[in-house]
């Protein structure tokens, strides 16, 4: 089709079509030369609707593959519960019922017992390091692998950093504190806990303050400082336990219904998952800023007491996690080759680790 032709065409086309079509026709073929109709697509969430740093990194990846896409695709975000359940995203978008979710792995370990390797394993990979093994170290395709089954491209579309070791009520001065103790903690970690003698919970984040409110549970981890404020645990907790252990750097996910993606011509394709890539480094980037600000206010205004767990209880509850995470792994061929993957990077890049950041933050504190 020639140019001019190709205008005229367009003739009763808006304008923001006619532009982001002629842009396409300049490398595409004539057949991708009809202007597209708009996609709209649902973006489902296991998070409160706007919840600072998870709900909105979710809002931030719509509205980037909106901005990205010059209105080509409209994506609408639904907070936990609008559409479908928090743990009701993964099926809701494996079966095309939403193109879009946003989540972390760790919750579908029940589905793909490898996915939590795709989020964070305690005593594992800080944020920095879980990227580098994802866009540079086979983890992505590993993710994709994983996921092909269900009809999902799995992708990062976060990172929450370090985690804090969380909430409770009296202070854990040996493994012997955790015993019987009802702890909502999700993934390995949970298992780690289970080994440690406590009882470990799910729950989503909605449901955890009237849970520790009503006793139903003891204590809860659920990110750090910025997101633990904005869920008040600080109201009906005394102590808040560092570090988080349990999520040393957890990647958070924008899953795409393959078949809606395989529709898209390739530069949306790359447009959308360029968005989540770009939404990867903005929510670490939002946390890193955020964090220091929330935990000053815990601490100064609502009398928080900082606790470091004991190097004797970390260095069990790390025995126990390798436990966990080797009988995790050995019990199903993706999770054992997810594993070795993954194991094999962190050995590697924790000798660089410890020698560039480790040294120069050991530097920076003398
Ligand atoms: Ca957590």
């Amino acid at each position: 089709m020639k140019r001019r032709d190709f205008i005229g065409a367009l003739a009763g086309a808006t304008a923001t079509t006619a532009l982001t079509a002629c842009g396409q026709q300049e490398s595409a073929a004539p057949a991708a030369a009809k202007p597209m109709e708009t996609v709209h697509w649902k973006m489902v969430t296991t998070w409160p609707k706007n919840f600072p740093g998870l709900g909105t990194g979710a809002n931030r990846v719509a509205e980037l593959i909106n901005q990205m896409s010059g209105g080509r695709i409209d994506v609408k975000v639904y907070g936990a519960g609008e559409l479908v359940g928090a743990f009701e995203v993964f099926d809701a978008v494996s079966s095309g019922h939403a193109q879009l979710g946003h989540a972390g792995a760790y919750y579908w370990k029940g589905k793909i017992p490898s996915a939590v390797f795709f989020s964070t394993v305690p005593f594992g990979l800080t944020a920095d390091e879980m990227n580098a093994w994802l866009y540079n170290g086979g983890g992505l395709k590993l993710w994709e692998e994983a996921y092909k089954p269900f009809g999902l491209v799995p992708n990062p579309a976060g990172n929450t950093g370090t985690q804090m070791g969380g909430w409770f009520n009296k202070e854990i001065n040996s493994l012997d504190d955790l015993k019987g103790l009802k702890m909502r903690m999700p993934g390995l970690g949970g298992e780690v806990l289970k080994k440690a003698g406590a009882i470990p919970v799910s729950l989503p984040g909605g449901e955890i303050f009237p849970s520790l409110q009503s006793g139903a549970i003891d204590a809860t981890e659920w990110v750090g400082p910025y997101n633990d404020l904005a869920f008040g645990f600080y109201k009906v907790t005394k102590y808040y336990y560092t570090p988080g252990w349990h999520e040393p750097g957890t990647t958070m996910e924008c899953m795409i219904n393959e078949k809606a993606y395989n529709a898209l011509p390739d530069d949306l394709k790359s447009i959308v998952r360029n968005a989540m890539k770009v939404a990867n480094l903005e929510m670490l980037s939002e946390y890193t800023a955020r964090n220091e600000e929330a935990l000053q206010t815990l601490i100064e205004k609502h009398n928080v007491e900082l606790r470091y767990f004991p190097d004797e209880v970390l260095k069990e509850l790390k025995k126990l996690s390798s436990e966990v995470i080797e009988a995790e792994a050995a019990s199903d061929p993706l999770s054992s080759k997810v594993w070795a993957s993954q194991k094999a990077f962190m050995k590697q890049v924790t000798q660089w680790t410890n020698v560039g950041e480790g040294a120069f933050i050991r530097a920076r504190n003398l």
